[in-house]
C-alpha cells in the first residue's frame, strides 16, 4: 500500500530524509524507530503529503504522492493521520467531532454518520462516551477518540505518530491495545514510536532511520539482533 523510493527532502538548506526507501505492504504494519530529529515525523508527513518532497517517488494506495497532479481529497479519504496531540473540537461532543468530516467531507446523513460514529466509538471501547464532551475524557480517552474519528472516514491506511507519547505512562496501554487490535484487524498502518516493546511485538516489519537514513530493516526480532552500532547503540540509550 506505501512504496518510498529515494525520497529526498530539505528544509532550506538543511537535508532531512537522504535518500529514504522502504515499503509496505498491505495489513502491514510497519513501526517507524530513530532518536529524535532523524526524520520519523517528516517521512511520515511526507507519505501523507502534508511536505512536498524534493525527489524520490512516494505512493500511497495508488495515489502518486510525489505528482503535482495529485488528488488530495482523494488521498485525505484513503489514509487517516493520527498525532501525539489529538486535536479534538472542545466546543463538540465526541460523537459530533467523529462525525464531522463523514458529513461534510463524504456527505454522509447525519443519523448514518451517528450510526459510523457509535460503531467506531465501540471498535475503540467508548461506546458510552459518544455524548460527553472531550474535556470530559482522559487524555487516553481522548487519543482513543482521535483514533476512531480517523477510523470514521475508513481509510486503507493509517499512520499514528507517537500518540502515546504525551500520555500519562498509565494511559498508553490502553491507546496501545486499540492499535494492536486495528493490526489484528488487517489494518495497514506505520507507526513512529519510541514503544520498543509495542514495536517488537505488533510490528511485522520494523524500519530503524538515522540521520535521514533508513539504516536497517526488519522483523520485530530485528529489535533483539541489531546489526549496526548505531541500533545497538540507540536501543541502549534510548532516544
Ligand atoms: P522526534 O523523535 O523528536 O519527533 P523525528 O525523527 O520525528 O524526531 P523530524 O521531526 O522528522 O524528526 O525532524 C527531522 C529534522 O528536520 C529535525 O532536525 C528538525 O529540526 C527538522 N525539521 C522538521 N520540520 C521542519 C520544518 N518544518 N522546518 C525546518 N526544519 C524542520
Ligand atoms: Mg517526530
Amino acid at each position: 500500500v506505501v512504496s518510498l523510493t529515494n525520497v529526498h527532502k530539505s528544509f532550506g538548506a538543511i537535508e532531512v530524509l537522504k535518500g529514504v526507501s522502504f515499503e509496505v505492504m498491505p495489513g502491514e504494519v510497519t513501526a517507524v524507530i530513530g532518536a529524535s530529529g532523524s526524520g520519523k515525523s517528516t517521512a511520515l508527513r511526507c507519505i501523507n503529503a502534508l511536505e512536498k518532497i524534493n525527489s524520490g517517488e512516494i505512493i500511497v494506495c495508488g495515489h502518486k504522492i510525489h505528482d503535482e497532479k495529485l488528488e488530495r481529497r482523494m488521498l485525505r479519504q484513503d489514509v487517516g493521520i493520527v498525532f501525539q496531540s489529538y486535536n479534538l473540537f472542545p466546543h463538540l461532543t465526541v460523537a459530533q467531532n467523529i462525525m464531522l468530516a463523514p458529513t461534510c467531507v463524504k456527505g454522509l446523513r447525519k443519523a448514518q454518520a451517528r450510526t459510523l460514529a457509535e460503531m467506531v466509538l465501540a471498535q475503540v471501547g467508548l461506546a458510552e462516551k459518544a455524548d460527553d464532551y472531550p474535556e470530559q475524557l482522559s487524555g487516553g480517552q481522548q487519543q482513543r477518540v482521535a483514533i476512531a474519528r480517523s477510523l470514521a472516514m475508513q481509510p486503507k491506511l493509517m499512520l499514528f505518530d507517537e500518540v502515546t507519547s504525551a500520555l500519562d505512562p498509565h494511559l498508553t496501554g490502553e491507546v496501545l491495545r486499540v492499535m494492536e487490535d486495528l493490526a489484528r484487524g488487517g489494518m495497514s498502518m506505520i507507526l513512529v514510536t519510541h514503544e520498543m516493546a509495542f514495536a517488537r511485538k505488533v510490528a511485522n516489519k520494523v524500519v530503524f532511520m538515522h540521520h535521514g537514513k533508513v539504516w536497517e530493516v526488519g522483523p520485530g526480532a530485528m529489535l533483539d539482533d541489531p546489526q549496526t552500532p548505531e541500533l545497538k547503540a540507540f536501543l541502549s540509550n534510548g532516544l
